[in-house]
C-alpha cells in the first residue's frame, strides 16, 4: 500500500462555529445555493466570510470530467441548470453584504457553450442587484466563443486554473491539458478580460524547476495574478499527497513570482483560488 505522509504542525484545520455562520448557513440553505467554502470544508472560511467574500458553485454538483486530486461526483452529463440560479445569488449576496463574489462551476462538456451563458446570466444578476459588487468568473478551459459569452457580462477577473505543471497534467482529466489551459487563459486576456488568474496545486510531485517554468508560462499568457497552495487528499479515493511543502517554501515560490512581474501573487500551505481574492484583485489595480 502507499504510505500515508504524516500530516505537518503547519496544517491545521479549523472548523468555524458560532452564530455567523448559522446565520450565513441559514441564507444559503433558504436560496438553496452551495459555495466551495463549505462543500470542501475550507480551512480559510472565518477569515474569507469576515471579509465579504465567498465562492459559490454553480450549474450543480456533477463534473462531466473525472480529475484525480477531486472529490467531485462524475457523470456523462452534468444536472439541469436551475433558471432562477442568478437571482438566487443576487439575493444572497445582498443579504450577506458580500464585496466580492467568486463563482465557480464543474466542467460541463455536456453543454454546447460549456456554460458560459450560465455564468454571463449569473453575474449580470448579481451585478443588477449589488452594482458595488466584484466578480471573478473560475472557469473550465472555456473556448473563445464561450469566453466572448462569459467577458459580454463584465466580470472582473477571470481565473483557469492550469493545476499543475507540464509533467504532471495526468491528473486532471485527460482532455485537460497544460496547452489547452494556457489557450484559454491568453485567449481570455486578447478578448478584454481586465485581469486574469491561475492556479498552481503545489504537493503532487511536482519539481522545483517545473514550478518555475510553469509560472514562465504562465506570465508568457498574460496571467496577472497567481496562485500557490498545498494538495490535501479530499479522500481515500484521491491520489495520495506526494509532499508537504513548507511555508519557508511557499515562501520562496512567492519571490519568484514577484520577480516574475504577477501583480498579485498568494502562496501559503492554505492558498486556494479563491483565498484573499478581493485582495488580489484590488493590489492589481
Ligand atoms: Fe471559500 Fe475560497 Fe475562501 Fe476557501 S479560500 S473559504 S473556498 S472563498
Ligand atoms: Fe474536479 Fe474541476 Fe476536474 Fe471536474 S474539472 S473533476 S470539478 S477539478
Amino acid at each position: 500500500s502507499i504510505p500515508v505522509l504524516r500530516k505537518p504542525d503547519w496544517i491545521r484545520v479549523t472548523v468555524p462555529a458560532g452564530q455567523t455562520w448559522r446565520y450565513v448557513d441559514g441564507i444559503l440553505r433558504k436560496r438553496n445555493l452551495h459555495t466551495v467554502c463549505d462543500e470542501a470544508k475550507c480551512p480559510n472560511k472565518g477569515e474569507c466570510w469576515g471579509a465579504g467574500t465567498a465562492t459559490f458553485m454553480i450549474m450543480g454538483d456533477t463534473c462531466t470530467r473525472g480529475c484525480r486530486f477531486c472529490a467531485v461526483k462524475t457523470a456523462r452529463s452534468g444536472e439541469s441548470l436551475r433558471q432562477d440560479e442568478g437571482e438566487a445569488l443576487a439575493l444572497a449576496a445582498a443579504e450577506l453584504g458580500l464585496r466580492y463574489l467568486v463563482l465557480t462551476s464543474v466542467d460541463r462538456d455536456d453543454l454546447a457553450d460549456q456554460g458560459a451563458g450560465h455564468f454571463a446570466s449569473c453575474i449580470r444578476a448579481v451585478k443588477k442587484h449589488v452594482p458595488e459588487i466584484k466578480t471573478e468568473a473560475l472557469i473550465p478551459d472555456f473556448s473563445d466563443e464561450a469566453l466572448a459569452v462569459l467577458l459580454s457580462a463584465g466580470p472582473d477577473v477571470v481565473a483557469h486554473n492550469v493545476e499543475t505543471v507540464r509533467s504532471l497534467q495526468a491528473v486532471r482529466d485527460p482532455r485537460a491539458t497544460f496547452d489547452r489551459s494556457l489557450q484559454t487563459l491568453t485567449n481570455a486576456k486578447k478578448l478584454g478580460a481586465p485581469l486574469t488568474k491561475s492556479s498552481l496545486i503545489l504537493g503532487l510531485g511536482e519539481k522545483e524547476e517545473e514550478v518555475l517554468s510553469a509560472m514562465d508560462e504562465l506570465r508568457s499568457a498574460g496571467v496577472d495574478i497567481l496562485v500557490m497552495g498545498q494538495y490535501l487528499q479530499p479522500t481515500a479515493k484521491q491520489i495520495p499527497v506526494a509532499e508537504y511543502v513548507s511555508p519557508e517554501q511557499f515562501k520562496a515560490y512567492a519571490r519568484e513570482a514577484w520577480s516574475r512581474g504577477f501583480t498579485s501573487v498568494v502562496s501559503s500551505p492554505f492558498a486556494r483560488t479563491s483565498y484573499h481574492a478581493a485582495d488580489s484583485a484590488g493590489t492589481a489595480r
